[in-house]
């Protein structure tokens, strides 16, 4: 197995466990547990999204002459100028630049693979998910917990893979469905998002988005989130 597989393949693994575990401690109260993890997803989608969108690139790396790049981007002018940068970074910089590289080319995102979607995000899921398992194995706790933890792990796993499909023009079955009762938000919604970086940051369900623009909100009246940190500098 590759090891770009390796990290998809053992959360699957432990999310079958979790999953496992939910169905065999189900109870009434898992299906506010299973809504309340989905919101929590989305509210962390949101969080970190404000976060990067704002949070400075590094100055001195060469990353505005490719964020700013006109020539032909499969160019191996500009492949060779890219790759150069991104050996100048560690793997947050480039997740940081990847955010902001999505406002002005969103389409990108959406034509990326799935692994290459979820990847960043199982460095920190895949570790969740064991504390999960053992819970499930070894604890005795009730199967909301169970509920709670795996929506929101599932949830925040795929979030890239959600907004990516945000910007597909043709999406799966599964994400129309998600879409159409409401546990998906809607390419129009998300446009909000892009039309002024300045509100509607969580790209799950966006059921978390008037609380996080009323943090955005507050951390702007305190001179905070200066739109300097949206683009890199020289
Ligand atoms: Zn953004
Ligand atoms: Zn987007």
């Amino acid at each position: 197995m590759s090891a770009r597989l390796v990290l998809p393949a053992l959360f699957g693994l432990a999310m079958a466990v979790a999953l496992a575990g939910l169905v065999l401690r189900f109870d009434w109260l898992c299906l506010p547990a299973l809504l309340a993890g989905w919101y929590l997803a989305d509210l962390l989608s949101g969080l970190i999204h404000l976060a990067l969108d704002y949070h400075p690139c590094p100055a001195g790396k060469g990353l505005d002459e490719i964020f700013f790049y006109t020539g032909s981007r499969e160019s191996a002018d500009y492949l060779a100028r890219r790759a150069a940068c991104m050996a100048r970074l560690n793997a947050f910089q480039r997740v940081v630049f990847d955010f902001k590289t999505h406002h002005p080319r969103p389409d990108a995102l959406g034509r990326r693979s799935l692994g290459h979607q979820i990847t960043p995000t199982l460095v920190l899921a895949l570790p969740a998910a064991l504390v999960l398992d053992i819970a499930v194995v070894w604890g005795t706790g009730p199967g909301w917990t169970i509920a709670l933890g795996t929506s929101l792990l599932l949830g925040s796993a795929f979030a890239q893979h959600f907004h990516g499909s945000l910007h597909c023009p043709v999406v799966p079955a599964h994400i129309m469905l998600l879409r159409r009762v409401g546990l998906l938000m809607t390419p129009a919604a998300h446009q909000l998002h892009h039309d002024t970086l300045q509100r509607d940051f969580a790209t799950n369900c966006g059921w978390s988005n008037p609380l996080v623009n009323r943090l955005f909100r507050f951390l702007r009246r305190r001179g905070m989130l200066d739109d300097a940190g949206l683009e890199p500098v020289g």
